[in-house]
């Protein structure tokens, strides 16, 4: 079948994916038209920003990929205050943001769940629940996401990282702590408290094949996510995978299969919301640009206190560690413009995939 034939579809088989994801020259500009047509058609040219807060970089995993993976000896480890976080939070809400995400290492303890769950209500007071707060803060027990949804959060990020489990074991240290079935079991379970779920992978891994990746929209589509965050992997010196990075595709060549993923689901699942990723930017320095511009309607400025940014690096070359949060965004309203689109002050930006689901689960 021809990308012509395949993009006139209803819906789209394994193979299918796999020969759009191999697409090139006019192939790859006719799968990008279309996919820009139908983000126009069904979210229109509005980016949703959400105010990024890295609040620490402790983390209790050893994800083989991550730059501040547990076993890293080789950076400062921060916790932003309280207070930090919640100037932070004013901030967004000041600047009519409509959204904040709360990243952080994996830490599952009590303390630290009662931490989540006090800043939450702090941020809702502040805010007269006007700010849209997402939560990633890695793996929790049900009873955890089910306190930090009592207390206010609406959405949650955590990628599958990989939707092949035999890859997703060469990726972590199989000690019992890093199981693929305990990061499938906390997306069910964030689904069934009803947040809007985001999840994502990373394009270019070390051992991961185009039927990985086609694996992995089709599990999008099948768990039925509301947003999706998805980007290049990228090596980090101080990581066990780094020792890999000769295999690897060049950079430019991950980034470009990023695109057509985004690219893909957006015609396969029309309406959710789609980031364009902090991990684009790193390769290209209009990367997210042309994301928004293919497929993607959601950017992530960063408002973490520009001290601690240099350390929250998972990879290399992490963009934006130098730039406080007013630069960033008046630099990024200057390449949104840029890009064709327009930023929606004010509003959630819900994913409408999710408003809809809700519509209709009411009659
Ligand atoms: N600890 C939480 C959230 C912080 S990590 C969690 O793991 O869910 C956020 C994301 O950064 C991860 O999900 C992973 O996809 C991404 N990431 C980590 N290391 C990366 C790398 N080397 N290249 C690209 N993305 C990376
Ligand atoms: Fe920790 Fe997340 Fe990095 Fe894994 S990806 S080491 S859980 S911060």
């Amino acid at each position: 079948m021809t990308v012509d034939e395949i993009l006139n579809l209803e819906k789209f088989t394994f193979e299918n994916i796999k020969v759009l994801l191999g697409s090139n020259g006019e192939d790859r500009t006719k799968l990008f038209a279309k996919s820009a047509e139908i983000k126009e058609k069904y979210v229109q040219n509005k980016v949703y920003f959400r105010g990024l807060i890295e609040m620490s970089n402790v983390c209790a995993k050893d994800c083989y990929y991550c730059g501040i993976r547990k076993s890293n000896k080789n950076l400062f480890r921060f916790n932003l205050s309280d207070d930090e976080i919640i100037k932070a939070a004013e901030f967004a809400y000041k600047k009519n943001y409509g959204s904040i995400v709360i990243q952080s290492g994996e830490i599952q303890s009590q303390a630290f769940a009662e931490r989540i769950e006090k800043l939450l209500i702090k941020i809702r007071e502040l805010s007269e629940d006007k700010l849209r707060v997402t939560l990633s803060c890695g793996e929790q027990n049900f009873e955890t996401y089910k306190k930090w949804k009592e207390a206010g959060a609406r959405r949650y990020l955590l990628r599958i990282e990989t939707s092949n489990k035999k890859l997703y074991e060469k990726l972590h240290p199989q000690d019992g702590n890093h199981l693929y079935e305990k990061r499938l079991e906390c997306i069910y379970s964030l689904k069934e408290l009803g947040y809007q779920l985001g999840t994502g992978v990373m394009v270019g891994l070390p051992f991961q094949t185009v039927d990985d990746l086609a694996g992995d929209l089709l599990f999008m589509k099948e768990i039925d996510v509301d947003m999706v965050g998805l980007g290049p992997y990228l090596e980090h010196p101080d990581t066990p995978l780094y020792h890999f990075k000769d295999s690897l595709l060049s950079k430019e060549e991950r980034l470009d299969l990023s695109f057509k993923m985004i690219a893909i689901l957006r015609i396969m699942m029309k309406d959710i919301n789609i980031a364009a990723t902090t991990a684009m930017q790193a390769v290209d320095p209009i990367g997210r640009e042309k994301a928004l511009k293919i497929a993607a309607n959601v950017i992530m400025p960063n408002i973490t206190p520009k001290i601690y940014r240099e350390n929250y690096k998972l990879y290399e070359n992490k963009p934006c560690t130098d730039e406080d949060a007013e630069e960033c965004q008046s630099c990024l309203e200057a390449r949104i413009a840029m890009s064709g689109n327009e930023i929606a002050y004010g509003e959630w930006g819900d994913s409408r995939h999710y408003q809809k689901k809700n519509e209709n689960s009411l009659f």
